[in-house]
């Protein structure tokens, strides 16, 4: 792709991080240690940076959260809030017999005391694992078996629905929380528990090494993992918030993603806390009209979503952005697929700003690869390595590891050494060794690096066609196929095929306004050979009304897989949407 768009320098001196390479060259991880207050003799405690320590520091009355219900409250909680909350959250765990060490599950929708909860947990030395509320019964079950549950905290319909049935199932489990004044038998309800608990509580000094939170991987590629995160992650969280999302005091910060995914922790939670922004938190899935009155009415700053919702966006048309102000906005971000370049340059077009593309996983907790506000941005590119982090492209090789050479496509890796690297899969040793190699952690996602150092995502490895001698990425075949006016969104496969090795199969859900049709297919596929060549565009087009995908908003492209070719679907326990 040829467009950049380019910072001007008035943006450029705006920015945190105004010169990244300088900044890498002479970075060590003290400078974001400098960010945070730390305990004595070393400890280092997540709940602690994130709430006590700014009211500690005289910024109590510094708005934490504006919160928006689905009815239409509002609830607005300072920092001091925050902190007496959380505490009293932390002293109820105690009062029940818990421990440092132990371990609590939420289940629960965007609501303030999923997030004192996570920072009460937290600075009881506890860990924090949050599951989506959307989730059936049995991946909440087999995930809390995995993490060894004490305490679930959840709401009393979701423990009726989803829970009561095989409660006695998991006899890790000491005691559920229901958020609300009442609780089914054998919960303890949230309300008058916390009003009843002391505001007074001493954080727990925690090692930087002791466990903090478990999170579950998306499972787009297979059954979900484990991921274990260590208190010291923080110093990360604090410094790429900072960095990649400007993230400074007061910032008016709204990340949609949900405490369930990763991103919705480490960047709807901690990192925003602990650079003490004040957070928009909606309670309601998305919904246009409603977010963009939100972006207007609350004025956001920084705007950090995900490419399924920006092509939402773009499906509903420069028309519909038309009425409302977006002027509050200095800087929006996107992560968890690749963003296509369509959907950078109309970002741009509509919000007067672009969506910048991160990288990053589960497994890291933190952003790895990103276009900061300094950076001339390449759409399509996911950008350049983070200050701190090493990144590169190889290919392994029994058992050792070859770095590819610019333009090449490999595996994308990275040098472990970083806070937020995960510890462990939980139980799953094996699956956790095979990760590395030759002193990288290796991503099992495809990429090549450009003559510049900008990197671009071509795909899973799981994911990579071989078509005719031609390697192909998915993401390239669904980005060109989604500037096609018809197309709103496109999930590539290969199917096997005889003389090919296989063939490109597209599966496109089409823009309101346009039906499905021979003709239709036809023009698309014209399309697709004119910008990709006949022997990478795809040989067959299916029109679907959604395409399967995580809970966390990725195409699930295994699942395509599975169906096209008559396989097992495999783990299907994060799949959110899916009609024909
Ligand atoms: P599982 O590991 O269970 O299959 P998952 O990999 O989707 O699920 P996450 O950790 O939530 O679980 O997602 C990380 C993955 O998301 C990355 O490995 C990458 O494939 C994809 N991803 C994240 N950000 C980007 C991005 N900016 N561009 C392209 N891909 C991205
Ligand atoms: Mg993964």
């Amino acid at each position: 792709m040829q467009t950049i768009i380019r910072k001007s320098d008035t943006d450029r001196a705006a920015a945190v991080m105004a010169d990244r390479d300088a900044m890498r060259a002479g970075f060590d991880w003290d400078q974001a240690l400098a960010m945070l207050d730390g305990l004595p003799d070393g400890a280092l405690n997540i709940g602690y940076e994130a709430a006590d320590r700014h009211v500690l520091g005289g910024n109590g009355d510094a708005v934490a959260m504006r919160w928006f219900g689905k009815d239409g409250s509002v609830r607005i909680l300072t920092y001091a809030d925050m902190a007496d909350l959380s505490s009293r959250f932390a002293n109820l765990l105690n009062d029940h017999g818990l421990e440092p060490g132990d371990s609590l599950f939420a289940l629960m929708g965007r609501v303030p005391e999923l997030y004192a909860a996570a920072i009460g947990t937290l600075k009881a030395g506890m860990i924090f694992t949050p599951l989506f509320s959307a989730f059936g019964p049995e991946p909440i079950r087999t995930r809390m078996e995995i993490g060894r549950a004490n305490v679930l905290l959840t709401t009393g319909a979701l423990y009726k629905r989803k829970i009561a049935a095989w409660r006695d199932q998991i006899p890790s489990l000491k005691l559920v929380l229901v958020v609300g004044d009442e609780a089914p038998d054998g919960c303890v309800a949230l309300g008058p528990a916390l009003a009843g608990a002391s505001p007074e509580f001493e954080v727990v000094h925690t090692k930087p090494e002791d466990r903090a939170l478990i999170h579950f991987t998306s499972g787009t590629t297979g059954k979900p993992k484990g991921a274990v995160h260590v208190h010291k992650a923080v110093l990360y969280h604090a410094f790429s918030g900072r960095n990649a999302l400007e993230l400074t005091p007061g910032t008016v910060y709204w990340c949609t993603a949900d405490p369930g995914w990763v991103t919705g922790t480490s960047y709807g939670i901690i990192a925003p806390l602990v650079n003490r922004v004040t957070m928009i938190v909606d309670e309601a899935e998305f919904d246009l009209e409603r977010w963009y009155q939100t972006v207007q009415r609350e004025k956001v700053q920084v705007w950090y979503s995900a490419p399924t919702a920006i092509r939402m966006m773009m499906r509903a048309g420069v028309e519909a952005a038309r009425p409302y102000d977006f002027s509050s906005l200095k800087f929006l971000a996107s992560v968890g697929e690749p963003l296509n370049p369509e959907a950078v340059v109309w970002s741009h077009q509509v919000f007067g700003l672009p969506f910048h593309d991160n990288w990053w996983q589960t497994e890291t907790g933190g952003i790895m690869i990103a276009n900061t506000r300094a950076m001339d941005i390449r759409p399509g590119s996911m950008g350049k390595p983070l200050p701190g982090i090493e990144a590169g492209i190889v290919e392994r090789q029994n058992g050792t590891v070859r770095t590819c050479a610019p333009g090449e496509i490999g595996e994308l890796a990275l040098r472990p050494g970083w806070p937020s690297m995960m510890r462990s899969y939980l139980n799953e040793q094996a699956r956790y060794d095979k990760c590395f190699a030759n002193g990288w952690y290796l991503s099992g996602d495809l990429a090549l690096k450009d003559e510049d150092g900008y990197f671009w995502f071509v795909g899973r490895a799981d994911d990579l066609i071989k078509s005719s001698g031609h390697l192909i990425g998915p993401f390239e075949v669904e980005s060109a196929l989604i500037e096609h006016d018809a197309i709103a969104e496109a999930g590539v496969i290969g199917v096997p095929d005889e003389t090919a090795g296989e063939i490109v199969k597209a599966y496109v859900v089409l823009n309101p306004g346009f039906k499905a049709s021979g003709e239709l297919e036809r023009a698309v596929r014209g399309h697709a050979r004119k910008k990709l060549g006949p022997a990478v565009a795809p040989r067959e087009i299916v029109f679907r009304k959604t395409l399967p995908k995580t809970r966390s908003g990725k195409i699930m492209r295994r699942l395509l897989k599975a169906r096209e070719l008559g396989l097992p679907e495999g783990d299907i326990s994060t799949l959110e949407t899916d009609e024909t």
